[in-house]
């Protein structure tokens, strides 16, 4: 019995003295839930830069798990060792998926630890370069003309791109629907797009608005509710609730979580470090040249990041049971 007790006290003291050090030498995995070379990635990657500069010696690293609209990659963290060193960086998809996959392999409100919220992403609906149209009026009404005849990619069932795009085709509401082709994100999607293979796309601006910038996709509409007027690149573009569609006011958001039953001193250590990379003027400078903005709010405690992302699983629940469409 003794012994026994004295095994456990001398693990536990262990596990402290080792929460003390972390992450040590052992790199930090971000898992991105999608491809390389697309907009959580670009975010993720920012992200691991700004992470390592708060802790000296540390190594953030970022690996793609990609498929299943975000939930390979989710559920993969979500079975990790509680050690600190995989952590996911999901977006709107960790509230989203639980509506949308009715058998999801992880639980979200209990199979993570929450570290925080990152930043606020808008969405922009763009088209390959070589469709006619130059104006969100011209883009509407040549969907319309050529109804059925189209596609529209997206990062797979479930995902933000998959969102986005059926709420603005169920506004447009042509008699046909358009063909949805998955990618395992919206990073290759994006070179599909750029060579003509598909037709459009909506997805967050951390990845659209250097193809835009460049000329090499054509952009037709900003999804937030007003149009973003202080953006370089993006001030050209209406919103879609300007272009008559009223409720139309789609943000994406991105956190960071760790498995369930990480030690609160590792939790800690993340969540400090997470909320001075928020702080951190580059990592401010790069999101906002992307359209993005880094939260400053409660939003990075924890705990709150936690209540918005259990509110924004109720909001969204309601839509997709209201239009009964299920990813499953
Ligand atoms: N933009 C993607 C989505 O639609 C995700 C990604 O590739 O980062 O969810």
């Amino acid at each position: 019995m003794k012994q026994w007790i004295a095994l456990a006290t001398l693990a536990a003291v262990s596990v402290g003295a080792y929460a003390q050090t972390f992450p040590g030498n052992k790199p930090v995995a971000i898992v991105v839930p999608f491809s390389a070379g697309g907009p959580t990635d670009r975010v993720a990657r920012d992200l691991a830069e700004a992470m390592r500069k708060q802790i000296p010696g540390s190594n953030f690293v970022v690996e793609n798990t990609v498929g299943a609209g975000g939930t390979i990659g989710a559920n993969r963290v979500a079975k990790a060792a509680p050690n600190g060193h995989t952590l996911l960086l999901f977006h709107i998809g960790m509230a989203s998926t639980p509506a949308l996959y009715r058998k999801l392999a992880y639980k979200p409100m209990e199979d993570f630890e929450y570290l925080g919220m990152v930043n606020d992403v808008p969405m922009t609906l763009i088209g390959k370069p070589q469709l006619p149209a130059n104006t969100y009026r011209d883009f509407e009404n040549y969907i319309r003309a050529n109804a059925g005849k189209l596609n529209i990619a997206h990062a797979g069932l479930g995902s933000a791109s998959h969102l986005c795009g059926l709420l603005w085709q169920t506004n447009v509401q042509t008699k046909e629907a358009m063909t949805t082709i998955p990618f395992g994100g919206t990073g290759p999607a994006m070179t599909a797009l750029i060579g003509g293979q598909v037709d459009m796309m909506c997805d967050q601006t951390t990845n659209t608005v250097g193809q835009i910038e460049g000329g090499r996709v054509k952009a037709f509409a900003v999804t937030t509710a007003k149009p973003l007027s202080n953006h370089p690149v993006l001030k050209h573009y209406p919103s879609l609730q300007e272009m008559g569609m009223k409720n139309f006011n789609l943000t994406i958001w991105h956190g960071l979580y760790a498995p369930k039953g990480t030690p609160a001193a590792i939790t800690k250590t993340l969540n400090d470090a997470l909320k001075k990379a928020l702080k951190d003027p580059e990592f401010i400078k790069k999101n906002e040249g992307l359209g993005a903005l880094v939260v400053t709010d409660n939003r990075t405690d924890p705990a709150e990041h936690k209540k918005f992302v259990a509110a924004e699983m109720v909001k969204i629940k309601a839509a997709v049971d209201a239009a009964g469409k299920y990813a499953d």
